[in-house]
């Protein structure tokens, strides 16, 4: 597969969060690409069908893809996501050797949607900071304002704050 624009996965990250909500989860998609842009995994929240408290898209896809993939692999793989990871799924994309990341939507902007609603209490702390605090260089690509609010309607109505 020719590598797509980033538009186009974080399009089908907004499909899996619907999904995901749909599903009777809070509404995150994430995705993986290897380099040449093909999709290797998906995968949405699953937090409250799995009763699993790191269950945030992008911790179980981290999860899942190093149970498959070797950690040389991985950095040359994309984790595609809606909202820009907060900091435990930093440290799983982190763990995982996962060598670059792309979001839709801020976690500022995120926090503003969720407030302190008790399902998800958003953390105030860029992933920049995170992985600038780590030993690799993981790049960063986001937000991307012109998908922010696609992302943030299928939060529509979920949280109560
Ligand atoms: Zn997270």
């Amino acid at each position: 597969m020719r590598y797509q624009p980033h538009e186009f996965y974080l399009k089908r990250c907004i499909e899996l969060s619907r999904m995901a909500r749909a599903g009777g989860n809070t509404p995150f998609g994430a995705l993986l690409t290897d380099e040449d842009g093909s999709i290797l995994l998906e995968q949405g929240n699953i937090e409250i069908t799995e009763n699993i408290c790191t269950g945030h898209a992008e911790t179980a896809l981290a999860a899942r893809a190093s149970h498959i993939y070797s950690k040389e692999f991985l950095w040359k793989c994309t984790l595609y996501t809606t909202a820009e990871p907060c900091a435990m799924c930093s440290g799983a994309i982190y763990w995982a050797n996962i060598g670059r990341v792309v979001y839709a939507m801020t976690e500022k902007r995120l926090l503003e949607l969720t407030g302190s609603d008790e399902q998800n209490p958003t953390f105030d702390l860029p992933c920049r900071d995170v992985f600038a605090r780590g030993q690799k260089d993981i790049r960063v690509i986001g937000p991307f304002p012109a998908l922010e609010q696609e992302a943030a309607e299928v939060h529509k109505g979920f949280w109560n704050h």
